[in-house]
């Protein structure tokens, strides 16, 4: 007989926290052995959940949202947790409370007044949002590819911008794509704006020359792929210049109008569509962690057994923590996410038992990079042969296995492959891309 009440509150259901609800669900609802009765709870702002890595196809158009959307109220009834909705606002540590702000209708009534949640352990696993390092314009003239929302944003824009160039009598106007920020974000959807083009062309728009639409990423460094290999670096390069995307390297953009990036000061670009994806930072300030210590980018800083260093009852996980393994900070990648989920909910009823979390120990699986519709460049490592270098169709379909892993974790076999037959079924039958 189960004794003892623990509520464990996980706030944010994305690459992290999602993993980690259903894994510890699972974990609560098989050990009856247990004297500790476990309730999980998951927080989100966000009716449903999408897989961050797939928000550049929804941009580009090549994804329909709703396709690949999951109900977290859906989800939550079948994996036994509960689901709550609702914005994190702040936590007040001495009480044990998480507090959420309201949540309102899309005519701006309140929907769900404002209150407070209870708990004996928190997960923080709210991600990050872009990091603007303060340029001038950003905020203002930027499409960000940081939530759902935006990307969708960016991709009625996208279309508008394209049909508009279309119907200029002149046939000679050009649309300036520029992307700031050369890492994965920045590189894929170059890639994936440049695929959904062609389609759109070779699918109806067949009067259209594709010239017309000039796609460049602008880097601050000396390279694309800050942390990738110098051979996955080049790959990446060969690739985007082979499909006519220009690079520009070593050049920081100073600040961004309605019509014009400005790079180091003085150099003008036009601008037809901006797009900032230059870095990561915190979502919240620190006045709503209570006291808990945040880095330079507002990130929580966590020990070995993913614990804020201020309160053991309070762990972070995924893109809203730094955590350093073997002296490297682990970079914001879904992996590292998913990876801590697995750690945390393997690990977190001996640690009600014991007060004790063991070391997480990150295990590098490879990281790919994808171009467009069929290609991707990157290192995929395997425990017998190391690193090695992959390209093309393979490269591609590792891609694609980082989320059919997180399908596995938050959906169990039987309903991955239902998945993945439908995902298939749908790139025959469906449309091949979103035009609205
Ligand atoms: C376009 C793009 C491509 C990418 N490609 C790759 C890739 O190929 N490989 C890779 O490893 N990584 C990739 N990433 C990075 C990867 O998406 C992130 O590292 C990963 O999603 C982080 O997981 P997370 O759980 O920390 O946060 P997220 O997955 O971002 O989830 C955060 C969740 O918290 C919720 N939330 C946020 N704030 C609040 C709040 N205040 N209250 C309640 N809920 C809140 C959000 O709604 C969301 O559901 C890519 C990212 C982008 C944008």
């Amino acid at each position: 007989m189960n004794d003892k009440q623990h509520k464990v509150v996980i706030v944010g259901g994305g690459a992290g926290g999602l993993i980690l609800a259903t894994r510890l669900a699972k974990h609560a609802k098989r050990s009856t052995k247990q004297s500790t009765n476990l309730s999980v709870t998951l927080v989100d702002e966000s009716l449903t959940h999408i897989w961050k890595p797939l928000l550049h196809e929804i941009a580009a158009g090549s994804l329909n949202s709703y396709e690949d959307e999951m109900s977290y109220l859906s989800h939550a009834a079948r994996h036994h947790y509960d689901f709550q909705l609702g914005k994190f606002s702040r936590i007040d540590r001495q009480q044990k409370l998480l507090y959420l702000d309201e949540v309102y209708d899309s005519n701006g009534n309140v929907l769900i007044e404002a209150r407070t949640l209870k708990y004996d352990s928190l997960v923080f696993a709210i991600g990050s949002t872009n990091n603007d390092f303060g340029t001038p314009g950003v905020k203002e003239h930027c499409f960000m590819l940081d939530n759902r929302k935006n990307a969708e944003y960016f991709h009625t824009h996208f279309i508008g911008k394209f049909l508009a160039a279309r119907a200029k009598q002149d046939n000679e106007s050009l649309v300036h794509i520029n992307i700031v920020g050369g890492g994965a974000t920045g590189v894929e959807l170059a890639g994936e704006i440049y695929s959904t083009m062609k389609r759109i062309v070779t699918f109806g728009l067949k009067d259209f020359n594709l010239d017309r639409i000039k796609i460049c990423v602008i880097e601050a460094g000396n390279t694309i792929l800050v942390g990738q290999t110098e051979k996955v670096q080049k790959g990446a390069l060969k690739e985007l210049k082979k499909i006519g995307i220009d690079v520009k390297l070593n050049s920081k953009v100073s600040e961004v109008n309605s019509t014009t990036i400005v790079i180091d000061e003085s150099n003008i670009l036009p601008s037809s569509l901006s797009v900032w994806a230059a870095g990561i930072s915190g979502s919240m300030n620190e006045s709503a962690f209570d006291g808990l210590a945040l880095n330079r980018v507002k990130q929580i800083v966590v020990n070995a057994g993913l614990q804020s260093h201020e309160d053991e009852s309070i762990f972070a996980i995924g893109d809203c923590a730094e955590c350093v393994v073997d002296g490297n900070r682990l970079a914001p990648r879904a992996q590292v996410a998913q990876q801590q989920a697995i750690f945390l909910a393997d690990n977190f009823m001996g640690f009600i038992d014991s007060n004790n979390m063991p070391e997480f120990v990150f295990r590098e699986k490879g990281s790919l990079i994808t171009i467009g519709e069929s290609d991707a460049v990157g290192n995929i490592f395997a425990s017998i042969f190391g690193s090695f270098y992959v390209q093309g169709a393979i490269a591609k379909w590792a891609y694609l296995s980082l989320y059919r892993q997180h399908q596995l974790q938050t959906l169990g076999v039987y309903r991955t492959i239902i998945q993945v037959l439908k995902d298939s079924m749908t790139r025959v039958l469906g449309p091949k891309i979103k035009l609205h």
